[in-house]
């Protein structure tokens, strides 16, 4: 692999853990493993959780095309979905989600993302995520 597809994957694996790390932290009573992370995800959604299977799927063409964004907003906004799926048994956008996401420092929580999607595409906000409720 190139240096920076490596430095890309590895910031994100990196934040990732961060975010799972601070709220083991604020949480102690429940116990989280970091979740397996590839980068196959494509097509619009920035990113995917997968509760059951502990997984985060990225989509690396909008991580390295994004990147600040990315870090700040997308991988704070999917480990939330594992978050609440390990609290909840389920997730979704609701407020449960949302406090997880200001536990994580997210200061606009938003479930869309505005990156510039191949082909572009007319529609302005675009889904950040996968997780569709
Ligand atoms: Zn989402």
């Amino acid at each position: 692999m190139r240096p920076d597809i490596i430095d890309h994957c590895a910031r994100a694996v990196t934040q990732t853990r961060y975010c799972i790390d601070r709220i083991q932290w604020m949480y102690p009573n429940i116990t989280l493993k970091y979740p397996e992370i590839n980068f196959k995800l494509k097509g619009e959604f920035a990113g995917r959780a997968y509760g059951e299977r502990w997984l985060i799927k990225y989509n690396y063409l909008l991580l390295k095309l994004n990147f600040q964004d990315f870090i700040d907003n997308t991988i704070p906004h999917e480990v939330a979905h594992l978050v609440e799926y390990a609290m909840y048994g389920k997730t979704g956008h609701k407020e449960t989600w949302k406090n997880i996401m200001k536990d994580l420092g997210v200061k606009e929580i938003t479930r869309c993302h505005t990156y510039k999607t191949y082909p572009c595409r007319k529609r302005k906000d675009l889904q950040r995520c996968g997780v569709s409720v």
